[in-house]
């Protein structure tokens, strides 16, 4: 339900966790990761570690990036896409045909 919120309470470093006063305190970085699905995400690393370009998303499971504008491909096509694509490819079918014989003349034409 809340578990964004959750991630975020208890980001480390952040909070008074009196574990890290003891010394074994690291230091964090704290990435966001946003999904194609516009939700984000802050999982925190060490610093020293390089952050992985792909998160999954916690809510909707889809592959999530650290670039909000050009978040990653889902994983599977969202139906409409699919449906969009489809209705396309029958517009287009007649013109295809047309470039597709005009392209093998051509070809017929270079090799001769
Ligand atoms: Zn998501």
């Amino acid at each position: 339900m809340a578990s964004g919120n959750a991630i975020r309470g208890t980001r480390v470093g952040s909070g008074p966790m009196r574990w890290s006063e003891r010394g074994d305190q690291a230091a964090r970085q704290t990435v966001a990761y946003w999904c194609a699905n516009g939700h984000v995400t802050e999982p925190s690393f060490a610093a020293e570690v390089q952050p992985p370009e792909v998160w999954d998303c916690p809510r909707c499971g889809q592959p999530a990036g650290p670039n909000r504008a050009a978040p990653p491909q889902p994983a599977r096509a969202e139906p409409y896409k699919t449906h969009l694509a489809y209705v396309k490819e029958r517009r287009s079918d007649a013109d295809g045909e047309a470039i597709l014989a005009e392209a093998l003349a051509r070809l017929h034409q270079r090799r001769n």
